[in-house]
């Protein structure tokens, strides 16, 4: 089963595509990961997205698509659930016949949301492992605050989690990725999932979406 996760940031989508990828053996392919992993190995794209991704905005569609292209094409043909791609409607426009060129169809689009006051208090107590990546917040502390539980490195907040830029990524995805909603219940792929309940009653209902 090949996934597209939409919902704003602060939604626990990085989350719900981790259990995703545990229950069903989808590989969680994130382009904001993709992306902060080329910033990290200081590599020739990396230093040149580092300011626009700190800013909280959009990386140039050219150089996401070459990443994401890449990534998929290295599954070989396994199941995985896409967060953080599509973000735009051209983004869902190009994604069509790169799927195509792989072979790959796509099955479900789930959308996650919640109201905005609480997108914003869930992202600001959001930490991230600066090794392995792992997420921890309000649903989900680290044992030990400031470590991380998998790998024992520091978890810290993302640049683009500071309350000015969070505000920035609201209003992007509000105004660029929202429409993709329409876009893709217009395909008969939508499923929508109300994000303003505990994790574990989301995966239950993600649970149940997906088994056949
Ligand atoms: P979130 O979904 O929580 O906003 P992500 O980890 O998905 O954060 O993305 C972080 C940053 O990576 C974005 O703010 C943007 O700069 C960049 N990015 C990720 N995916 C895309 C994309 N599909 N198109 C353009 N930029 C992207
Ligand atoms: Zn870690």
């Amino acid at each position: 089963m090949n996934l597209v996760l939409l919902g704003p940031p602060g939604t626990g989508k990085g989350t719900i595509a981790k259990f995703i990828e545990v229950r069903f053996g989808c590989a969680h392919v994130s382009t904001g990961d993709l992306l902060r992993d080329e910033v990290a190995s200081r590599t020739a794209v990396g230093l040149e997205i580092e300011p626009v991704m700190n800013s909280g905005a959009l990386v140039d569609d050219a150089i996401v698509l070459r990443v994401l292209e890449k990534t998929l094409a290295g599954l070989k043909g396994k199941s995985f659930v896409l967060d953080g791609f599509p973000r735009t409607l051209e983004q869902g426009e190009i994604l069509e016949p790169l799927l195509a060129r792989l072979g790959i169809a796509l099955d479900l689009v789930l959308e996650i949301d919640s109201p905005e006051e609480i997108i914003v208090k869930r992202l600001s107590a959001r930490r991230q492992c600066v090794s392995c990546k792992r997420i921890y917040g309000l649903d989900v502390p680290s044992k030990n605050e400031g470590l991380c539980d998998e790998c024992g490195s520091q978890t810290v907040l993302r640049k683009d989690d500071e309350p000015e830029v969070v505000k920035e990524r609201l209003r992007l995805y509000n105004d660029i990725t929202r429409p993709l909603s329409d876009f893709y219940s217009g395909r008969g792929l939508l499923r929508k999932i109300d994000g303003d309940r505990t994790l574990q009653e989301i995966f239950a209902e993600v649970e149940k979406l997906l088994s056949p």
